[in-house]
């Protein structure tokens, strides 16, 4: 079995403790490999490095382009372990390897690229208006690093997440300190391989696998770091901030969802059964922005709910390292037990359950549920508010559009959401009035590495991707250039001085 080792100041070394934990498969439950759990003493040596690195300044120092010519590197090293990489994923996490091989590898490497490019063709020098009255001066914003930073990212799409927070933050000058989720650490621990192998001055990057409970607390309190990025629950997120907050870092956080997907009567059937299915389901619905709420109108919710049922027959749940595979496990016991516990809920509450609701008969071990769909759904049950990050569907019944509109937004939540219709205008109306940091209109998940993904409200703080990303790892510095040449001309010169 592979033993995997910590990356620290530009060394592989073992936990302090010599600890080690086993990561397992989540699809036969057998163990995948060895990882260091790091105590507070190593996320410490861990901060320490990326403080005394980023001060030194030869990585915060060198041109934008020279950074991303330096990450370039790590990209085409990379691209060349794509296929190990999407192997990984779908082993550590769950994920099925045909998710893997079409997505979690391909555009999480794609992503480092465009991140990469991106950062290095944004402008360190903003010019401000030119002020010539009363006084002559040249006023600019230059761009510069926040300094350390300190990236803590979820276990369902573990190298992409990775890649999210390590290439930003890098290419802007930072220097980082990652902590992969528990569950899923092994391809975080394969960027650190790729990082490692193009050579970056030490201290720059760093990998610390531990318990959020132990290592989290460290980052985010440290008064070294200067930032924390974090991809979690919304729970998680409140914690952050709080212990964030006594040395005032920074923080962007990408935290939980339960988006809406609002069917309009109008919409092509075909494409909307299938896009509010893919919504939920698609990696068995551990996504954040997954469209854990379809809101249908009712002159066509017979028939839009015959389609569904049909439709979600042809969901293959197996073996998620069987190419025929659609729909995997969920990554472990724990969160197995919180949507069966989901699922109870919704029968307590009285929700109708169309389909699913047990484990598929076929599949003796690994942590799978079938895909569930709940009807009768009213807005303000707990499976209608609270994300169960899970293979389930809440169905909810609307007569008027304002009251769907009521309803798409009746909720702590504000990541994602779709409006399925084939008037484009009209949707492009409803889609501003939904209040959600994302919103597709006949599609759903695509997620483009050059636009802004965050959330509002308890969603999340910031915004990652795009320019909008790319510029939370950066401080905004003003310099004001006086040209008055004359000491008696200069603007304070009568304030204190009565010559
Ligand atoms: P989680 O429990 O919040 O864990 C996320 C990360 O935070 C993990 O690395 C975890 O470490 C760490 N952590 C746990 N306790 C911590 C603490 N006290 N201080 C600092 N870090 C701590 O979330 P999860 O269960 O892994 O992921 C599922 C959740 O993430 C869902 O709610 C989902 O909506 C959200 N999510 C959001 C987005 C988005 O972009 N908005 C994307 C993906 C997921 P351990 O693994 O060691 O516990
Ligand atoms: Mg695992």
């Amino acid at each position: 079995m592979e033993r995997y080792q910590l990356f620290i100041d530009g060394k592989f070394c073992d936990a302090e403790s010599g600890e080690t934990r086993p990561t397992v498969n989540p699809g036969n439950e057998e163990p995948i490999a060895l990882v260091p759990v790091a105590g507070k003493g190593d996320t410490r040596r861990a901060i320490e490095a990326a403080r005394r690195s980023f001060d030194e300044g030869t990585w915060a120092g060198m041109s934008p382009k020279d950074r991303a010519a330096k990450l370039m590197k790590v990209f085409q090293i990379l691209k060349d372990k794509e296929a190990d990489i999407a192997e990984l994923e779908s082993k550590d996490g769950g994920s099925t390897i045909r998710k893997t091989t079409m997505m979690d590898a391909p555009v999480g490497i794609e992503h480092f690229r465009l991140l990469v490019e991106l950062g290095g063709s944004l402008p360190t020098y903003e010019p401000l208006p030119w002020v010539d009255f009363p006084f002559v001066s040249w006023n600019f914003v230059n761009r510069e690093p926040i300094g350390v930073c300190a990236g803590i990212i979820p276990w369902n799409f573990p190298f992409m997440m990775a890649v999210w927070k390590t290439a930003p933050a890098l290419i802007m000058g930072n220097s980082i300190v990652l902590k992969p989720a528990s569950d899923t650490p092994l391809t975080a621990l394969e960027l650190a391989k790729a990082i490692a192998e193009a050579d970056l001055p030490p201290g720059v990057f760093n990998i610390v696998t531990g318990s959020g409970s132990v290592v989290g607390p460290e980052l985010c309190t440290n008064p070294m770091v200067d930032k924390v990025a974090l991809t979690g629950s919304t729970e998680t997120g409140r914690n952050v901030m709080r212990m964030a907050s006594d040395t005032v870092k920074k923080v962007t956080l990408e935290l939980g969802g339960k988006s809406p997907t609002l069917v309009l009567e109008d919409a092509d059937l075909d494409i909307a059964v299938d896009g509010a299915l893919f919504g939920t389901f698609f990696h068995a619905g551990q996504v954040c922005e997954s469209g854990t709420r379809c809101i249908v109108p009712a002159s066509i919710y017979d028939k839009f709910m015959a389609k569904m049922v049909e439709r979600i027959g042809h969901i293959k749940i197996g073996d998620p390292q069987d190419f025929e595979t659609t729909m995997g496990p969920v990554v472990s016991k724990t969160q197995l037990d919180t949507v069966t516990g989901y699922i109870d809920i919704g029968l307590k509450e009285g929700a109708n359950l169309v389909c699913g609701g047990r484990r598929p008969t076929h599949m003796e071990k690994g942590f799978f549920v079938e895909p569930t769909i709940f009807d009768g759904v009213r807005n303000d049950m707990r499976i209608a508010q609270e994300e169960i990050f899970g293979p389930v569907l809440s169905v909810i019944r609307y007569d008027e559009v304002d009251e769907a509109i009521r309803m798409a937004n009746d909720s702590i939540y504000g990541l994602g959401g779709a409006v399925f219709s084939r008037d484009v205008p009209r949707a492009i109306d409803l889609a501003k009035r939904i209040r959600t940091g994302t919103v597709w209109i006949n599609d759903y998940h695509l997620l483009n590495a050059l636009a802004p993904f965050g959330g509002y409200k308890q969603s999340g703080v910031g915004r990652e991707l795009g320019p909008h990303g790319l510029l939370e790892y950066t401080q905004v510095k003003h310099i004001h250039v006086d040209l008055t040449a004359d000491r008696s001309k200069k603007f304070w010169y009568n304030y204190i001085f009565n010559d």
